[in-house]
């Protein structure tokens, strides 16, 4: 990987320019480098739930609930 070569974000998949010689970003900005960290490290706890036990599916209820009232751009409301 050289300077100004394009590379496509992890997280947003938008494409920047390589600005170093030797590690390329995996991440357009901050904020997809924050959200990477986050997603990580909320899967990371999420695996140390067991979700064998009774009130399991409660608790895959609310995280449906959370997840649903995550605000997404919706590339079809774009047109
Ligand atoms: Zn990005």
């Amino acid at each position: 990987m050289s300077i100004g070569t394009k590379t496509k974000c992890l997280i947003c998949g938008h494409t920047f320019p390589n600005k170093s010689k030797f590690r390329p970003k995996e991440y357009c900005s901050d904020n997809c480098k924050d959200l990477s960290k986050f997603l990580h490290a909320f899967e990371r706890n999420l695996y140390k739930v067991d979700f064998n036990e009774d009130y399991s599916n409660k608790l895959k209820s609310q995280l449906f609930l959370i997840a649903n009232q995550i605000k997404c751009i919706s590339k079809k409301a774009k047109k």
